[in-house]
């Protein structure tokens, strides 16, 4: 039987492309053709993705085609009209639905595009003669998403090592002004009953990490409410669930149930975007300050955070742009994610762009380069602040040697940010990948050359490192004192099987003053990291074997 094959080109090997598996499942359920899919990412070489796709001899050939494989994927198409003619290529996704269609179709780059969602016009594309397949393919959904079949198989969900995505409803009722979700209007919902029955075999699963991809989760209260009291009843330690959640929108019920999810159970993501009235305005997207950053205080006790900002948005100065970071920044959130503004075909903003200025890149990612509040240069200037973001703060290894410098010597988070970056720049380091190792060793580099390399940036950093795990190597700047008798001690207390298996899993160190509680005057304190739980307890000198 003839193979129509869909091809998902993820961004990295973890990542797992849920549009193809709806679109498989949906034509196993709807259908009776043979498709199948292939998988990879763009780590993987063209040549060897041609090659792979050749092998498997398809009559058809569908792409999932976003923002960030679309020159990828438009490149495989080109070579592989020259080595497969008589094969028919498309495209779907959101690139194929709000990208052109007459360049893409004419140009005969393509023979067919799937436009919106896939799952119905696949299932006509599937009816028709192969020959005949050919321009645009675009069909409604009905309002009751539940007629789409659950999308993993059973050897998906039973794997470690990927990370799944989920969804429970599609739409956004929100009109940010540069969101391709604001474009369709109306959300619509996969039962309650069928969500639970979905997490349910989440829940049995192997899986770390799921990703609900609702664009906007707490829409509708009762619902959410149900689908998270469901989740927090039937607790599953080892799993993370994922929300894109509007925290201005959280009330005081909803905030009672949160406080009773347990640690790393659930993780948000919290678009801020801008704190300046004037942009918020403009996006149409209005953050209630004070009840957004009540609300994210109180979640950040047991919920992982991460919280979004954009650069690049309409009235927003490079000053001003600092206000939003370091109120973003003062909230403490696991990670800030520091986007660029992307001009999309379709969107408001892209119509409204002339207005403000707006210069962007013509290709994907459709970057901002300049408009008329932020120069190119404030551009690249927040680039290197992201980097540097990056390295000392969103990847959680320098909590408290960051804090204390931030606290200490700066009156803002972003001043920060942005004298480490100037240095790295004056160093040549800026543009170049770093071992764990070099990010410790250049942030004692850049505390001397700042003159802040005092005896608790040293004491805190030692912390930090330990923190991150057994060293393998002790650099110059750790200044180590040990205590074997109390370490030993300390080893059986806390249960480990046999001495050498507490060497192997955990460390023993002295600090001149309580780094653990902050609390900067001089005392001898031991501290134990056991890194079977990632936990640092304080050990009292005087322990006795128990
Ligand atoms: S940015 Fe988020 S909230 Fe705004 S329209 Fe898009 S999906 Fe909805």
């Amino acid at each position: 039987m003839e193979k129509y094959l869909l091809v998902a080109i993820n961004s990295q090997y973890i990542h797992t492309n849920l549009a193809v598996r709806y679109l498989k499942k949906y034509s196993e359920e709807y259908s009776n053709k043979n498709v199948q899919i292939y998988e990879t990412n763009i780590n993987n070489q063209i040549l060897q993705i041609i090659k792979e796709i050749q092998e498997q001899d398809p009559a058809v050939v569908i792409f999932s085609t976003y923002i960030w494989n679309r020159d990828y994927v438009f490149k495989i198409i080109k070579e592989l009209r020259k080595i497969m003619p008589e094969v028919k290529l498309g495209v779907g996704g959101p690139e194929a639905t709000y990208m052109g269609d007459d360049y893409l179709l004419k140009d005969e780059q393509v023979d067919f595009l799937i436009k919106g969602e896939g799952e119905r016009a696949f299932v006509k594309l599937l009816e028709e003669k192969i020959e005949d397949i050919r321009g645009i393919y675009e069909e409604q959904m009905s309002h009751n998403l539940d007629e789409i079949p659950f999308p993993y198989s059973h050897d998906e969900i039973m794997k470690e090592s990927k990370i799944l995505y989920y969804e429970s409803s599609r739409g956004c009722p929100f009109s940010c002004s540069y969101c391709l979700s604001s474009i369709d209007k109306g959300v619509r919902y996969f039962s309650v009953e069928r969500v639970k029955n979905d997490l349910n075999i989440f829940l049995k699963s192997n899986i770390k990490l799921l990703k609900f991809v609702d664009r906007t989760f707490n829409i509708n209260k009762e619902r959410y409410l149900e689908i998270w009291k469901y989740l927090i009843e039937n607790y599953r330690e080892g799993i993370t669930f994922h929300f894109e959640i509007n925290a201005n929108i959280l009330d005081d019920e909803s905030l009672e149930l949160l406080k009773k999810v347990p640690k790393d159970y659930f993780q948000f993501e919290i678009g801020v975007q801008s704190i300046n009235y004037d942009t918020m305005e403009i996006i149409n997207r209005r953050n209630l300050l004070d009840k957004l950053e009540k609300n994210v205080r109180e979640i950040s006790k047991n919920i992982h955070l991460h919280l979004d900002l954009i650069a690049g948005l309409p009235y927003e100065t490079y000053d001003i742009f600092k206000k939003s970071f370091n109120y973003v920044y003062d909230l403490k959130p696991e990670m800030i994610q520091l986007g660029f503004l992307k001009i999309l075909k379709g969107t408001n903003m892209e119509k409204t762009s002339e207005k403000y200025g707006y210069q962007y890149i013509e290709f994907p990612p459709y970057e901002v380069l300049y408009n008329d509040f932020l120069s190119y240069k404030d551009i690249v200037r927040i680039k290197e602040v992201e980097k540097l973001l990056n390295h000392y703060y969103n990847s959680e290894k320098f909590e408290k040697s960051l804090n204390y410098i931030v606290k200490k010597y700066y009156t803002s988070s972003f001043d920060f940010f942005e004298d480490i970056s100037s240095f790295f720049k004056m160093n040549g380091l800026l543009d170049v990948g770093h071992k764990e190792l070099s990010l410790f060793n250049y942030f004692v580099d850049f505390a001397k050359y700042k003159n802040f390399a005092d005896e608790y940036f040293y004491e805190y950093l030692k912390f930090d490192y330990l923190k991150n795990g057994k060293p393998g190597v002790y650099p110059q700047w750790f200044k180590s004192e040990k205590d074997s008798d109390l370490y030993d001690v300390t080893i059986k207390n806390k249960g480990y099987k046999t001495t050498r298996d507490g060497h192997k899993n955990s460390e023993l160190e002295i600090f001149s003053f309580n780094v653990l509680k902050e609390e900067e005057k001089n005392e001898r304190v031991a501290l134990f990291f056991d890194y079977r739980n990632g936990k640092v307890y304080e050990i009292d000198f005087l322990v006795e074997e128990i």
